[in-house]
């Protein structure tokens, strides 16, 4: 892919380093099943840049498709992303990915997410909520800052209504910072929530399937809590959205 085939229509800014970009691709886009990513991208300098994102609105053969990115402060995309304004050209891949739901599972689904790894998570939501599913869902959302906890507009009204078939915890590693000055909810790392607070969370381990997407230290602990507590490893279901660095060698 070396030609811009999709336009930037309108970004969203959570915070200076998070925002939702819609995206649409030119002509008729592919359907794509919620939780896959496609690669996003432009040219720099004569050459493709392309990272893979996980779009998080649900079956959109048609019309823009939504993106939850963080600016990586340095990274080679994300800088350059930027700084396209709306109506800037873009390049997008076709959907990919496994990590999609089963419809037919109606067992208690349990999400975890650290930061725009929540993404994926949305556009399966919408896409239950579209369908008339009935499954319990408990989302678990980590983040450093409050203002970083995406779509709490969308998934706090969810949780609240009476007899809710959804559970929401978004929860902050860094309350003592005072840009969380004001946070009245759950503190912690998302796998410190399901690993020492998996009781509040109210799932019997044998009828729940997880769900886990985001940084890598987060899916690697979050997975070895839920194990611990009971749920099979091969119920846990993992997206990371980087690799952890080598620790150097001693
Ligand atoms: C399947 C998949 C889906 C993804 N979906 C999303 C998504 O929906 N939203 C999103 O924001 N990102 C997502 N990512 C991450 C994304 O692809 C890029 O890695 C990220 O945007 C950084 O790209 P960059 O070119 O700016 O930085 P690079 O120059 O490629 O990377 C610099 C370094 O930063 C680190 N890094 C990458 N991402 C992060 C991060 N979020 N926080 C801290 N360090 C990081 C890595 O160690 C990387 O080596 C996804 C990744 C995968 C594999």
């Amino acid at each position: 892919m070396d030609a811009p085939n999709a336009t930037l229509v309108e970004r969203r800014d959570l915070t200076a380093d998070v925002a939702s970009l819609l995206v649409e691709p030119d002509g008729r886009g592919p359907a794509f099943a919620p939780g896959q990513y496609a690669t996003l991208g432009l040219i720099a300098d004569g050459r493709p840049i392309l990272r893979p994102y996980s779009m998080a609105a649900p079956h959109a053969g048609s019309g823009a498709w939504e993106f939850h990115v963080r600016r990586v402060r340095g990274g080679a995309l994300t800088e350059r992303l930027w700084e396209v304004p709306v109506g800037g050209r873009l390049l997008l891949g076709r959907p990919r990915g496994r990590f999609v739901l089963d419809p037919a599972d109606e067992r208690a689904h349990l999400f975890v997410a650290t930061g725009t790894g929540i993404a994926p998570f949305v556009a399966m939501i919408r896409d239950d909520l579209a369908a008339g599913r009935r499954r319990r869902l408990a989302i678990v959302h980590g983040a450093a800052h409050a203002d970083e906890l995406g779509f709490r507009d969308l998934l706090r009204p969810l949780a609240a209504r009476p007899g809710s078939r959804v559970r929401y915890v978004p929860s902050i590693s860094r309350p003592a910072d005072p840009r969380n000055a004001g946070w009245s909810g759950a503190t912690g790392r998302a796998e410190q929530i399901v690993g020492e607070r998996w009781a509040a969370l109210d799932l019997d381990p044998a009828d729940t399937v997880a769900y886990l997407c985001g940084n890598p230290g987060m899916v690697a602990a979050a997975e070895g809590a839920l194990v611990a507590h009971g749920i099979a490893r091969a119920d846990v279901h993992t997206e990371s959205y980087w690799l952890e660095r080598a620790a150097p060698a001693a």
